[in-house]
């Protein structure tokens, strides 16, 4: 059987790739020629209309606030109906840092709220306070995925989760959504394949086994031919014993 095609959907592109995170889509793009599969790679700025059908896995950058200000409403007109769609047959939409911010129900800036996708019951709010910045690392119980997350992350907005709304992990290390209640990220959409993080690096280079965790959600398979992550696995084994975390 020919190895399948992985097809993402880039959303603002240009906008949303702070700290590089658009290297994210370069670690699907190589794990997937590496392994004999396809990769298509699409973008869609303002204004273009998305197909739900068309893409496996919509991807959502970060951005500083006034990029997400251009994006948001496009994002919560243009793009929602199509986007929920992709949610609700299961593709995957992961989205880092202002992306995440831009998941839920809005985002409260100092003067003026940004509307939110409503793909996950979650809320932003800029508070006072300190940004929330440093080195990150978080326990997660994916079914196949990785026990722990290693990033970076910088963000001024707190993220609050609606009651009965699963995180994507717990903090080991950092500060998370909101500082206070040890929550990261998000996981939730009608069959769990709406992803959010706090989490730059890029994520993906340091975190392969979440990269094929993901294309493995967006393509609906059990697994993917196997890569040499040997150096990769040691890295993660080691931070994991460190922290208690895992097998
Ligand atoms: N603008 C958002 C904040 O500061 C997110 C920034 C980011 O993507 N790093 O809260």
């Amino acid at each position: 059987m020919p190895e399948p095609t992985l097809r993402v959907c880039a959303l603002y592109p240009d906008l949303m790739n702070i700290y590089a995170d658009r290297g994210n889509l370069t670690v699907f793009e190589r794990r997937c020629t590496w392994r004999g599969m396809g990769f298509e790679l699409a973008g869609a700025g303002i204004g273009d209309e998305i197909d739900p059908d068309a893409h496996d896995l919509f991807y959502l950058g970060g951005g500083q606030d006034r990029d997400q200000a251009l994006c948001a409403r496009d994002l919560a007109t243009v793009k929602r109906d199509a986007l929920h769609a992709a949610a609700g047959r299961g593709a995957v939409v992961f989205a880092v840092c202002g992306g995440l911010q831009l998941l839920g129900h809005g985002y409260e800036m100092e003067d003026e709220r940004l509307p939110g996708v409503g793909l996950v019951d979650l809320d932003t709010k800029r508070e006072d306070g300190p940004r929330l910045l440093g080195n990150i690392a978080i326990s997660l119980d994916l079914p196949g995925g990785p026990a722990m997350l290693a990033g970076f992350e910088n963000h001024a907005g707190r993220t609050y989760l609606g009651e009965g709304t699963a995180p994507l992990g717990h903090v080991i290390e950092g500060h998370g959504n909101n500082g206070r209640d040890g929550s990261e990220g998000v996981r939730g959409g009608a069959h769990g394949t709406v992803v959010g993080t706090y989490m730059h690096g890029p994520l993906l280079p340091k975190n392969t086994a979440f990269a094929d965790w993901l294309t493995r959600t967006a393509l609906g398979v059990d697994a993917l031919p196997p890569l040499d992550d040997a150096l990769e696995d040691a890295a993660h084994a080691e931070a994991a014993r460190a922290a208690g975390v895992g097998a």
